[in-house]
């Protein structure tokens, strides 16, 4: 092992080379051409974070649309919880990300007019997306072709090193630490400013959700900066044996789920909207009918128009791979109904920064998933937009601000980076327990129903008490055998960190609203309100409600998505 140190001067350091990292750095090193730019990813160089996984499929408003539609729509599904001025300043330059794609050379479904293809979304009036032409590679093509970008305008990009701690000057960010995952070689970032693009919080479900484990949005929260939306997690409906993309273009096409008697339930929940709805909304009837004895929960997808299914099925990519080994096990996805389940996967909790990134603590900006930016409910292509857009404006953000901000030396934290050093470095070669155990112990906790979609005081404050005793007994005792395992490590510190959050927020939030189902507070009550965390007296996280400022936005709240649905 070589544990020599290695030191980087860089004028911004991004953290995170997923979608909002890769934007991050484009939209920075475009804005202040004279100054270098470095993104620094645990994973492997270039590897794009979820986007690499993704389908590419894209939410936008094309020209001659109307965005305050859109914001209207949202201000209906957020169940009043949409931040409207952000979201306006999102879907306002959405159409741009996407032409910019199209001109990178990523491809989506055109109609015969040469128009691009659309597909609705949980029953909104203007929300829809747009399909990536190849299906099963979109987001990795995005990827490949966002790099390209990146190589011709020279931003630095390093792999497989994990980013531990934050460097400080004074009150300002002035760069981070971390470590090579396989060499165990230390690194030194002094930077003049640090955008955060670390993705969410997570539970580790699939190979798709194994590296959002919110250590950098627990960095941001250690630096001061406030967390929100942590009483949302994203439950997902997924097949039971293999892993699939989701439902977000098979609802809108007729895709539905169906119960042990092979009644497709959603229309008994929302005689409305039906199957064609959010999976949050779907996976709470899920929870619903099996504990009735109606399970298991299959996934119908005859209905579809066979014209359609050139939209789903996939022609490349981990999907395929999927898909032909169920074919050779003699089962089609879209002719057989498969069992699908509920399952929680990430968490929506993140910081709480404005449009351009900035998050109250000088020279930290955050971007992206690593944001808080949706609660709890989720148009599908929503993603790839909101982390291309913010992305963006982080990197504006951060050019901006080093253009009135003093330079930092690179000098005079020797002492703390020392400490950080042997702080980090700490958990290997030792005996204790294995990052495995703990992240078993906390999916333990934080899986049964009561606790991700069904939630009751009860069950919360047991999970709590546990994840606590975790935090308290298991992470002090978790020991690493070689920099991959400290990596591990680390991420279970997160997902440990992350998890009391969640349940805190779920525990504070005491009525049902957006993707947060309280089963002893099935209602809606007053006021729509956001629940903000900063860091109190020895790191505890302290609450506040700050209440929705409508006086202020263009939209009143006349209508909730919630009330389409009869649970309770
Ligand atoms: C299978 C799948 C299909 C999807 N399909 C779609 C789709 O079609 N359309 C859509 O809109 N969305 C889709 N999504 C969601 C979308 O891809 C993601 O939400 C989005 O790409 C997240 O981007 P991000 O940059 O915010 O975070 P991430 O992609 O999670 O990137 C964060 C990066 O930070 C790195 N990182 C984290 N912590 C550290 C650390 N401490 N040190 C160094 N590096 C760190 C991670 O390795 C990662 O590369 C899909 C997701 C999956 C998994």
């Amino acid at each position: 092992m070589n544990y020599d140190a290695e030191v980087i001067t860089t004028d911004v350091l991004i953290i995170g080379g997923g979608s909002a990292g890769l934007w991050a750095a484009k939209r920075f090193s475009e804005a202040a051409p004279e100054r270098s730019a470095l993104i620094v990813d645990k994973g492997p160089k270039d590897w794009g974070g979820l986007m690499t996984m993704a389908g590419g499929d894209f939410d936008a408003v094309l020209p001659g649309e109307d965005v305050d539609a859109w914001v209207q729509d949202l201000v209906y599904y957020f169940d009043g919880l949409c931040n409207q001025s952000d979201m306006e300043e999102i879907l306002r330059r959405s159409g741009d990300r996407l032409r910019d794609y199209q001109k990178f050379g990523c491809e989506f479904f055109t109609k015969a007019d040469g128009t691009l293809q659309s597909v609705p979304q949980r029953g909104l009036d203007h929300v829809r997306l747009y399909p990536a032409k190849l299906k099963g590679r979109g987001g990795e093509l995005m990827v490949k072709n966002l790099v390209k970008q990146l190589k011709d305008q020279k931003v630095g990009r390093l792999g497989r090193i994990q980013i531990t701690e934050l460097l400080r000057h004074g009150e300002r960010i002035a760069g981070a630490v971390g470590f090579d995952t396989l060499s165990g070689k230390f690194y030194v970032f002094h930077a003049q400013a640090v955008i955060l693009a670390t993705g969410m919080g997570g539970w580790k479900t699939s190979y798709g959700k194994n590296t959002p484990t919110g250590e950098g949005v627990a960095l941001g929260y250690g630096a001061g900066a406030r967390l929100m939306h942590f009483e949302f997690g994203r439950v997902w409906n997924m097949p039971r044996y293999f892993g699939w993309e989701g439902q977000t273009t098979l609802m809108p096409l007729g895709g539905r789920f169906i119960n042990a008697l092979g009644e497709s339930f959603m229309d008994k929940y929302s005689p409305i909207l039906g199957a064609n709805t959010d999976p949050h909304y779907t996976t709470i009837a899920m929870a619903m009918e099996i504990r009735a004895g109606r399970g298991p929960i299959y996934f119908d997808l005859s209905r579809i128009n066979p014209a359609d299914t050139v939209l789903l099925r996939p022609q490349n990519g981990w999907q395929k791979l999927n898909y032909d080994k169920l074919s050779a096990l003699g089962m089609d996805l879209f002719r057989d109904n498969t069992e699908w389940v509920p399952q929680m996967t990430v968490s929506y909790g993140g910081i709480d920064a404005d449009i351009y990134g900035r998050t109250g603590v000088p020279g930290l900006f955050a971007a992206g998933t690593a944001c808080a930016t949706e609660p709890g409910v989720y148009a599908g292509g929503f993603a790839l937009m909101t982390t291309s857009v913010t992305g963006h404006l982080a990197g504006e953000g951060a050019a901006a601000f080093l253009q009135g901000a003093d330079s930092l030396p690179s000098t005079g934290q020797e002492a703390e980076i020392a400490r950080l050093r042997t702080e980090a470095f700490k958990p290997l070669g030792q005996q204790g327990l294995k990052p495995k155990e703990v992240v078993t112990c906390i999916q333990r906790a934080m899986f049964p129903y009561d606790v991700s979609i069904l939630k009751t005081e009860n069950a919360l404050l047991h999970a709590l008490r546990e994840i606590q005793r975790i935090r308290t007994e298991d992470v002090p005792r978790m020991a690493a055998a070689d920099p991959h395992y400290l990596m591990k490590l680390r991420e279970a510190d997160a997902m440990a960190f992350v998890s009391e959050l969640y349940l805190r927020a779920s525990l504070a939030r005491q009525e049902t609203r957006a993707g947060h189902y309280r089963e002893d507070f099935p209602q809606r009550k007053g006021e729509p309100r956001w629940l903000l965390w900063s860091k109190g007296a020895e790191g505890k996280p302290v609450a506040t409600w700050k209440t929705v400022p409508l006086e202020s936005y263009k939209h009143p709240v006349t209508r909730y998505y919630q009330d389409n649905f009869r649970f309770a």
